[in-house]
């Protein structure tokens, strides 16, 4: 079975938000969290029995589970900086970031609960999240500048 029916299948099973929920949580840490969630494991588990396939490793989820759940792009690897709390804390972007571009990922946020960070760190994007966030970052830019 191919990668791209199984991601058919997989929504047609859960429904598309319990998809997105599954795929955006596989990226939302930095860097990549070494094992998945229970609940992940046991959505794969009674996935693969119901549709009669080997079960899916770690490795596997993730290159079947590869692709942006609102935009369909594959997404691409990249070294982002690592960066304080809120980058755009005046604009409201931030709030609207899960909803319209999940996976833009220009940089990760720090974890709080390390001791030593790196400065750099691997995430994995989507192009098209990063031109949403551009162009909604170039909108309120212009309606910021009216305003003054
Ligand atoms: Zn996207």
């Amino acid at each position: 079975m191919d990668r791209k029916t199984i991601r058919e299948k997989f929504v047609e099973m859960y429904g598309q938000e319990q998809y997105n929920r599954f795929v955006l949580t596989l990226y939302d840490s930095f860097p990549l969290r070494d094992k998945l969630f229970y609940w992940q494991e046991q959505m794969l588990n009674d996935f693969c029995e119901e549709i009669n396939l080997e079960m899916i490793d770690y490795e596997n989820t993730y290159s079947v589970f590869n692709q942006c759940p609102l935009h369909g792009d594959e997404l691409n690897m990249e070294i982002v900086p690592i960066v304080d709390g809120n980058t755009y804390p005046d604009l409201g972007l931030y709030q609207t970031s899960s909803n319209l571009f999940p996976l833009s990922n220009v940089n990760a946020p720090r974890d709080l609960e390390r001791f030593s960070y790196p400065e750099e760190v691997e995430v994995y994007y989507c192009e098209e999240c990063r031109k949403v966030r551009l162009a909604l970052l170039a909108e309120l830019v212009l309606k910021n500048n009216y305003r003054h």
